[in-house]
């Protein structure tokens, strides 16, 4: 009894997912439901992009109405829309200047460029040496570009040649960022906490150091705060953990408050001023349906003091799951709502374990063999977490059961 939408789906789209067999119709707030009328806690937010959660009712309407006015007009024009977007996201973030774009890997490949660009023109970077530093687990999107530099063989695998001018280095590794930066290392990226490597912590202080060590060499510190950012890990920013103003920071996923993709690369002026007209831009972004999207999306947030909701339901949430009795769990770490319950591997696997949340009414979605991410709108309650928790002691229960029976 294979569900046909999914026997159809996998008959005409390219297999570069594996999703969970479970089809989609409709999404309010924190729950989605299937085709069959079951309703579901969402816990992976799509990877964060529905932070406010699903169909929030201010959301809808400012993209109907938006919709109904001016949608997409390019950026050959001003509109009405774009500058109280960027003022907000500038204030907001403490940047100076944004450059809008589309997707978080726009956004990156923007800051990419930026840096190069600094590098050469403010920095005096000879022409073509230019350096960027990266880290070991990094995930910044999927270009040419980006894959070049990710140290997972997966990503990677069969779209080289690459583009030369990255290295990477171990996170959280201080020490090996001082020793790697040369006199043509225009800048260094990172994660403030990598997410898709299975929302790994640094050790405490480790942006801060890293802040003080490009500083001191005239490195940009650029922040990819595409996932982290926007309330995620219980500040608007999860740079400020650290009390760090990088150079540049990437926004994106929950920036199109789940209805669009609104991504931006923002930086402080002297890092921006190298783009002319001309130099660089993109079709859709800064489109009038998003900036109304993405300003909308930023005023929820701190309207419904969301941030705050995320570093004080998270606290709670990671609280509840260490209460969880499991031979299956081996770790349970986060920051806000940013959680990952980590499955012991010599037992089962985490995709094992979301197939069983699964019945239970959950849904998350396996970051690599061992994660099960834990990352649901920021708007969840008490009351849900509790039964977020219940589900997923059963899901853990059913699942040692049945390991047991075919050992
Ligand atoms: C998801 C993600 C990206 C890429 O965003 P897309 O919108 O999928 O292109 C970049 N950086 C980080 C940290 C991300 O989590």
């Amino acid at each position: 009894m294979i569900n046909p939408i999914i026997v159809k789906e996998a008959h005409v789209a390219a297999h570069n997912y594996e999703p969970l067999p479970v089809v989609l119709v409709k999404g309010e707030g924190v729950y989605v439901w299937d085709d069959q009328g079951r309703r579901y806690i969402d816990l992976m937010s799509a990877y964060s992009a529905v932070s406010l959660g699903h169909s929030h009712p201010r959301m809808v309407k400012a993209i109907s109405d938006q919709a109904q006015r001016l949608a997409v007009c390019s950026r050959a024009f001003f509109t009405d829309k774009l500058g109280p977007f960027l003022e907000r996201v500038c204030q907001l973030t403490g940047m100076d200047r944004a450059l809008p774009m589309n997707t978080g890997a726009e956004a990156v490949e923007t800051a990419l460029k930026a840096a190069r660009k600094w590098g050469y023109k403010v920095k005096g970077i000879a022409e073509g040496k230019a350096e960027i530093i990266t880290c070991n687990g990094n995930f910044h999107g999927r270009t040419i570009a980006i894959v070049g530099f990710s140290s997972e063989d997966q990503y990677r695998d069969g779209f080289g040649p690459f583009p030369d001018g990255f290295i990477n280095i171990d996170y959280g590794d201080t020490p090996a960022l001082a020793k790697a930066i040369t006199p043509n290392t225009a800048a260094f990226l990172v994660e403030p906490i990598q997410g898709e490597a299975g929302i790994v912590l640094p050790p405490a202080g480790y942006l801060k150091e890293c802040a003080r060590i490009c500083r001191e060499n005239n490195v940009l510190l650029i922040c990819d705060e595409v996932q982290t950012g926007l309330g995620r890990t219980g500040k608007l920013l999860a740079s400020q953990h650290d009390g760090v103003e990088p150079d540049a920071i990437i926004l994106g996923k929950a920036l199109g408050g789940g209805m669009l993709p609104v991504s931006a690369f923002l930086a402080r002026q002297k890092v921006m001023d190298v783009f002319q007209p001309g130099d660089h831009g993109s079709t859709f972004g800064g489109n009038p349906l998003a900036a109304a999207v993405g300003l909308e999306a930023l005023n929820i947030l701190i309207e419904e003091k969301l941030v705050e909701r995320s570093a004080e339901m998270g606290d709670y949430f990671i609280g509840q799951l260490r209460k969880l009795k499991s031979p299956l769990i081996k770790d349970i770490r986060g920051l806000g709502l940013f959680i990952a319950l980590e499955i012991n591997p010599t037992l089962a696997n985490a995709r094992q374990v979301c197939e069983h949340m699964m019945h239970h009414g959950l849904l998350s979605k396996e970051t690599h063999d061992t994660v099960v991410r834990l990352a649901p709108p920021l708007t969840i309650t008490q009351q849900q977490i509790d039964e977020t928790v219940s589900g997923i002691q059963k899901a853990l229960d059913d699942l040692a059961e049945q390991l047991a029976k075919s050992a």
